[in-house]
């Protein structure tokens, strides 16, 4: 059973690697789904870092490539073999070409569902949430399982997975240091539970974090910036810590020796996808999601919203650096 849907639909998609100007928005078809697919119609996208990289071809994907990973909206068709969900249902799910306006997703995939009464607010939250805020809980447990009294080095802390992390970081009891490029972005990490800050732009992180840490370093360092911040992190890590790579925000990171990893240091290079491969992995962190997100225990700050139309400006803003929290793309109707 189907309800209207149309043949084809509005989308963001790339024919090519390049800068903003092969972001196409344009007419695409809708999606066919299988027997164990359903449709949804989206209301919300989140947008994140890793479209940047997909588009600018540091990883690879097919083309022509929908860009989108996570999304919210309401089921508008379903295959025959779909059990888990219904017509009318109101999802948010992580899944591929969500900035669009109708994504197809699979019976067991990664889907949260909403409330039936759910609204705009709720729907536009979830969109937001979703990829970033299990982002941020596998790795607090699984990349390094941060403990009460850690001191912990946060970039990009006032960006979209940064905001969360200050937030879960503190409720877990750890010392927060902040990296961020200017004052303001400073006070908003603050705000949501980092103890101390430096600011990239004017001061030395490396001599900042010893002073911080009475010379001995951090416990773990969560480093999206990559390639420019390599050798300050190995620098800034105590005996035995942990350094957490998880983007490329100035570029990937060169290759490099592991004679680099002096002190005993760790290092690694998590993708949430494989902290949440298994259905039980899935229900484990998702359920604790939604459930910190109920409780109002995480904050999920939404910086802006633009109309799917505009995902261009958006992310050329959340790549120069002048952006906080999250950004959404509302997709028309
Ligand atoms: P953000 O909202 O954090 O935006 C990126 C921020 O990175 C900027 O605001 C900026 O903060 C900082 N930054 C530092 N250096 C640069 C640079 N040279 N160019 C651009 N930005 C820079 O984005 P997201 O929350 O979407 O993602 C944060 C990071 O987490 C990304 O690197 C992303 O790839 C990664 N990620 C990885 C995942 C994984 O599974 N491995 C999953 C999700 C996200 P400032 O101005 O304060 O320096």
């Amino acid at each position: 059973a189907t309800a209207a849907i149309p043949k084809t639909q509005k989308v963001i998609l790339i024919n090519e690697t390049g800068s903003y100007d092969v972001l196409k928005y344009q007419d695409y078809p809708v999606p066919s789904i299988t027997d164990s697919e359903f449709l949804v119609k989206n209301r919300y996208s989140g947008i994140n870092f890793i479209e940047s990289y997909f588009r600018k071809g540091i990883y690879p994907s097919e083309k022509p490539s929908i860009l989108g990973r996570e999304g919210s909206g309401i089921v508008v068709a379903k295959g025959k073999s779909v059990k888990n969900f219904e017509l009318g249902d109101k999802v948010a799910y992580a899944s591929g070409a969500a900035f669009a306006q109708y994504t197809k997703v699979d019976d067991n995939g990664k889907v949260v569902k909403l409330p039936k009464d759910a609204d705009d607010e709720t729907l536009k939250l979830y969109a937001a949430g979703l990829l970033q805020a299990l982002t941020a809980l596998t790795f607090i447990d699984e990349a390094y399982n941060v403990k009460e009294g850690d001191f912990i080095l946060n970039y990009a802390a006032a960006g979209g997975v940064g905001l969360i992390l200050d937030q879960l970081l503190s409720k877990r009891g750890a010392h927060t240091i902040a990296v961020v490029s200017t004052e303001e972005k400073l006070e908003l990490a603050k705000k949501h539970g980092a103890e101390y800050g430096i600011v990239s732009t004017k001061e030395d992180i490396v001599a900042k974090v010893k002073e911080i840490t009475n010379n001995e370093g951090v416990d773990a360092a969560f480093d999206s910036v990559g390639k420019d911040t390599f050798e300050t992190t190995i620098a800034s890590l105590k005996r035995k810590g942990t350094f957490v790579s998880y983007g490329n925000a100035s570029g990937p990171v060169s290759p490099f020796s592991l004679k680099k990893l002096t002190g005993n240091i760790k290092i690694l290079r998590p993708s949430l996808f494989f902290y949440i491969s298994t259905d039980e992995e899935w229900q484990h962190y998702s359920k604790e999601f939604v459930s910190l997100l109920n409780s109002g225990e995480i904050k999920i700050n939404i910086g802006h919203v633009f109309p799917l139309s505009e995902y261009p400006k958006a992310t050329q803003l959340l790549e120069e650096r002048k952006t906080t929290g999250k950004l959404v793309l509302e997709v028309p109707q």
